[in-house]
């Protein structure tokens, strides 16, 4: 491909598991954050990022939301930390159709991590005052078509599952009364 050049920031957030205190800061800011509207409610189910804690064990792992996956892998992970055996799938990132975690509670749409869109700083990233949490950031050049078929692709993933939960006729419907509103 030799479309033009484009400047990305990448975003990373570290994790350092061993400064992790279980506290739940990132988990409540993050469904306040992205309540409708904004800070009316904590719950969080509601949150893009997902604590697994084993306090007995002092086993404490900030899990991100990633991305949605239409169908359930084939294959699966089932971690042991510290003699404790987790959940399949229990540290996987993506919203998928085999569990509950990731889906926003009141529409079940899949939930992710979207770096708190339009904040200087992600906000789970703020309120971890034990800095288990640290945004790193750099630039790449990447392809512009790779951005706009990245944009493409997220934009159809919501469409999809907008589609499943409500039916097609029914977003329809709701395009062209929206459309007919301006
Ligand atoms: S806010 Fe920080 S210390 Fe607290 S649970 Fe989240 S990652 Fe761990
Ligand atoms: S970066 Fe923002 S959206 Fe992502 S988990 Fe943290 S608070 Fe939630």
């Amino acid at each position: 491909m030799t479309g033009e050049k484009k400047k990305k920031i990448i975003k990373t957030i570290r994790i350092d598991l061993d400064k992790c205190n279980g506290c739940r800061s990132c988990e409540l800011i993050c469904s306040a954050f992205h309540a409708d509207p904004k800070y009316s409610s904590n719950n969080p189910a509601r949150a893009r990022i997902r604590l697994i804690r084993d306090p007995i064990r002092d086993v404490y792992v900030p899990v991100y939301a990633g991305d949605y996956a239409p169908a359930e892998c084939a294959g699966r992970d089932k971690y042991t930390i510290g003699g404790k055996e987790y959940d399949e799938c229990a540290f996987c990132r993506a919203s998928c159709p085999s569990r509950e975690e990731f889906k926003e509670p009141d529409s079940g749409l899949p939930l992710k991590c979207d770096m708190c869109e339009g904040e200087e700083e992600p906000l789970c990233v703020k309120w971890c005052l034990t800095d288990a949490l640290v945004l790193e950031e750099r630039e790449e050049e990447v392809d512009d078509e790779v951005v706009e078929e990245e944009e493409q692709e997220e934009l159809e993933l919501g469409l999809d599952s907008l589609a499943d939960k409500y039916g097609l006729q029914k977003i329809l419907d709701a395009v062209a009364r929206m459309s007919k509103k301006d």
